[in-house]
């Protein structure tokens, strides 16, 4: 294949999700993706012993930590486009999964008008990491049928009104950026008839050793978020995160993790 061909398209990029935070939550398509990758484009938040795997690749960090934007967008898309023009595999690295709250798409409509081969590769998003951490299932028989992934951040050009229709609707909720809204997302909540004695549940630094877990309820909600955070966190809420006593000290303590837990616990 010719690379003096004016405008030859000969790479590939893949929208890789990193997993929550503990690398070896990283799937083996991505790790293999990564070992393979020409040029790497991560996410802030993205674990360095996970860029580490891109061992041969030139990196560049673009995304946004915690919200704040730190590259524009529309450059990001342009400069994966350039990179397919030059690379043959190009991984832009995503935290979690690339498919949720990751404008994804973006990336894939800028690369479908460029002519970009494109795929998509899962990884484990945050919700699915804090429920393991809390070791509270998202559905459960007779409790949770429904599980709404939510945020309250919205786009420049959107109302922020309706965002809480799909989190009232359902059984039970996942919060993502959702800690410097914690008055707006009750005052929805309250409003529409959810109980504020709803059991909620944050959870910091999800699948990290520095995580942190902090039950609460709904009422409550606003002064637990406005205590110092420091990584990322999620906003877990339904009838099943409701503190257990035998399990609220637990689920903080590491070695829960690793031994089987006693029959009675
Ligand atoms: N695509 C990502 C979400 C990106 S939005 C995913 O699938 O997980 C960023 C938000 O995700 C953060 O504001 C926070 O709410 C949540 N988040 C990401 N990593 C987290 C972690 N390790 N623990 C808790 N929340 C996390």
């Amino acid at each position: 294949m010719s690379h003096s061909r004016e405008a030859a398209v000969t790479g590939t990029v893949y929208l890789v999700g990193a997993g929550p935070g503990a690398p070896d939550l990283l799937t083996l398509r991505a790790a293999r993706l990564l070992a393979a990758a020409d040029i790497v484009f991560h996410d802030a938040l993205v674990h360095s012993d996970i860029v580490a795997l891109a061992g041969k690749a030139e990196k560049v960090a673009v995304g946004k930590r915690c919200g704040r934007l730190s590259t524009a967008q529309q450059f990001i898309n342009k400069r994966l486009v350039d990179a397919a023009r030059k690379h043959a595999v190009v991984v832009r690295l995503k935290g979690g999964d690339p498919m949720l709250f990751g404008r994804a798409q973006e990336e894939i409509t800028a690369l479908e008008a460029a002519g970009i081969a494109c795929e998509v590769v899962p990884g484990i998003t945050a919700a699915l990491a804090a429920a393991a951490d809390v070791r509270t299932s998202l559905t459960q028989r007779g409790q949770a049928r429904s599980v709404a992934f939510a945020t309250p951040r919205v786009g420049t050009d959107q109302a922020a009104s309706d965002w809480a229709n799909g989190l009232i609707a359902a059984d039970a909720g996942a919060i993502y950026m959702g800690l410097g809204e914690a008055n707006a997302i009750v005052a929805s909540l309250l409003a529409a008839g959810k109980s504020p004695s709803l059991p909620v549940v944050i959870v910091e630094n999800a699948s990290l050793p520095s995580r942190r877990i902090r039950h609460t309820t709904l009422a409550n909600l606003p002064s637990l978020a406005n205590e110092a955070v420091q990584g990322p966190a999620l906003i877990l809420l339904g009838p099943q995160f409701a503190a257990r006593a035998s399990v609220a000290g637990a689920v903080e303590d590491d070695r829960c993790r690793m031994q089987p837990r006693a029959a009675h616990g």
